[in-house]
């Protein structure tokens, strides 16, 4: 059976896993989806084999383990190695796309490598990656077998974090479709540009506020309102699947740039136009260091020129 690009079989299907499914083909075997997605979380920074952790062992030791938001852990082949408590999936993707109109998140988890990056929009051609034993797994095979555990954890995500059956999607009987929400450059509008990976949108102005989705790198959004709240810089954004919030820039950070409207640019360079063409026009004769009497009262930086 082709399950993501390769063939697999179902090695626990969602009404016993609950979550997810699992499908396990040849190791590194390539893995791609049907349809379209943007790529919004990679992790792919652990090593198979040498890194995978043999859930029993885990499930055993974990409090022993823990550190903080991190596993201090000890893998298959006796390797120390930390993991966050997050990444315990091992190497993965984390794709967004629609059906419908619906919006849904689905991840794929253990592989040996990644091959995409945070922003991407993959499709059907797109090799996201291979197939491996990152992260926790299980298995009858010896340990030292370096394809102990191999397989593709695959779930599916509403925007509400209900787990839904992946089967129909794996297998490419539906697809997801990525339909971008940000609106086209429009240099007659001020607009920002995200350069974070990812930001909520808020329904209001504050952080407490209720999460309504999140923008993703490099997408443009039209500026219909700015407010300064709790050390934000908060802007109201639609986007063009009609979800109308805030998106915040911590002050100081650089998570959104604000792209100036076309006249306002040029305005600004007309006015450092006039600044140099003051040259040509006026001479400077004394420039006040400092408040004080003099023929004419002069305030600090206040220049005096003389018209040619
Ligand atoms: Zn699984």
């Amino acid at each position: 059976m082709m399950i993501l690009g390769s063939e697999r079989v179902v090695t626990n299907d969602f009404s016993s896993h609950k979550t997810a499914e699992d499908y396990s083909g040849n190791h590194l075997s390539e893995i791609k989806i049907t349809g379209s997605a943007k790529v919004v979380r990679v992790v792919n920074h652990y090593l198979p084999h040498e890194d995978s952790l043999n859930y029993d062992s885990f499930v055993k030791n974990q409090y022993q383990w823990k550190d903080g938001d991190y596993y201090n852990c000890i893998s298959i082949t006796g390797k120390s190695i930390r993991y966050h408590k997050d990444e315990l999936g091992g190497n993965c993707v984390v794709l967004s796309g629609y059906v419908d109109g619906v919006h849904y998140y689905y991840g794929l988890y253990h592989m040996a490598k990644v091959n995409v990056n945070v922003g991407d929009i993959v499709n059907q051609d797109t090799i996201l990656g291979y197939q491996g034993n990152t992260g926790l797994v299980a298995s009858r095979k010896a340990l030292s077998d370096v394809t102990y555990g191999t397989h593709v954890h695959m779930e599916l995500i509403d925007d509400s974090n209900n787990y839904l059956n992946p089967r129909d999607y794996a297998l490419g009987n539906k697809r997801i479709e990525w339909v971008s929400q940000g609106n086209e450059r429009n240099e007659n509008m001020d607009q920002i540009h995200i350069l974070a990976d990812k930001i909520n949108i808020r329904e209001s102005f504050s952080k407490t506020s209720k999460d309504l989705g999140d923008v993703y790198k490099d997408e443009t959004y039209d500026i219909l309102e700015v407010k300064d709240n709790e050390g934000y810089t908060w802007y109201k954004i639609k986007t063009s699947t009609n979800i109308t919030g805030y998106v915040a820039n911590l002050v100081n950070e650089n998570w959104i740039e604000v792209l100036k409207k076309k006249e306002q640019e040029q305005e600004e360079k007309e006015d450092e136009q006039e600044e140099s063409n003051l040259d040509s026009k006026y001479i400077l004769l004394y420039k006040a260091e400092k408040t004080d009497i003099y023929y004419i009262r002069l305030k600090e930086n206040e220049e005096l020129y003389l018209k040619k």
